[in-house]
């Protein structure tokens, strides 16, 4: 069975609508530095900059992926991005279902598991996301909520057989200062892992990231929890500096 410690630990960084050709130069440049260690690191970028990540991080220890995938493989879908295309551009992750696009794209959890399945189908790893918003939370209704985010993707952990990551990202933690306290944290990422098994996805193998205000100062304690296999990183992703205090903590 695997555990903790064989599970694949990661930081992916997010960068949304974030970077400049010149400024993600050197960002890139910095992170691509890397060498390759125990856990992994990924960088999901904008689209348009796929080209340039290819060929700054291409031959070295960092992934990088996309921030979202269509559903569909080709034809009339003005303005989405097949997975198809973003393995031409060696993109080997992509986040589905972020809040921000469940939010502002009105994206439903089956929307999300379409896309998940359409990347897992074209060998790009879905990162599926999931996690309540304060008002849910608050009304004690945060297991429930991520559960049928959970189970909306049966199909596709199942498919998956682990090679799916899911990131557990409290809307309320993302962009905001607050992050769940590590006990917080911990014992959502449990109740995911209860979740998977009871889905009869690869539980045990499968890496459940933590994302919503991570920084340097508090990633040591959450990646320290036993269901914690690393983090996906919104705004301290953006400072290679600090992108790379975090994966140091993993
Ligand atoms: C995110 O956007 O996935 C995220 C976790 O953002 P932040 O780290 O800025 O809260």
């Amino acid at each position: 069975m695997a555990t903790k410690k064989s599970r694949n630990r990661w930081v992916i960084g997010n960068w949304k609508m974030n970077g400049s050709l010149p400024g993600n130069a050197t960002l890139l440049r910095d992170i691509a530095a890397v060498r390759s260690g125990t856990s992994k690191l990924g960088v999901c970028v904008p689209f348009p900059y796929l080209v340039q990540t290819q060929a700054a991080l291409a031959g070295g220890a960092v992934a990088w992926g996309a921030q979202d995938v269509s559903e569909h493989t080709s034809g009339a879908y003005t303005g989405q991005v097949s997975a198809a295309m973003l393995v031409e551009f060696g993109t080997t992750l992509a986040l589905v279902g972020h809040s921000e696009r469940r939010q502002y794209n009105a994206e439903t959890s089956d929307v999300v598991a379409r896309k998940a399945l359409a990347a897992l189908n074209a060998g790009v790893t879905p990162v599926i996301c999931v996690g309540e918003t304060l008002a849910e939370r608050e009304a004690g209704r945060a297991e429930t909520l991520v559960g049928d985010q959970l189970h909306a993707c049966r199909d596709v952990l199942q498919k998956a057989k682990g090679a799916a990551i899911v990131a557990y990202e409290p809307v309320w933690a993302i962009g905001t200062g607050k992050t769940a306290s590590p006990a917080e944290a911990q014992a959502m990422h449990a109740f995911i892992r209860t979740t998977l098994h009871a889905l009869d996805a690869d539980a045990e193998a499968t890496s459940i990231l933590y994302g919503g205000s991570v920084k340097a100062s508090n990633a040591r304690e959450l990646f320290a929890q036993a269901d914690i296999d690393g983090g996906l990183i919104g705004g301290a992703s953006l400072v290679a500096a600090d992108f790379l205090a975090i994966a140091a903590a993993l």
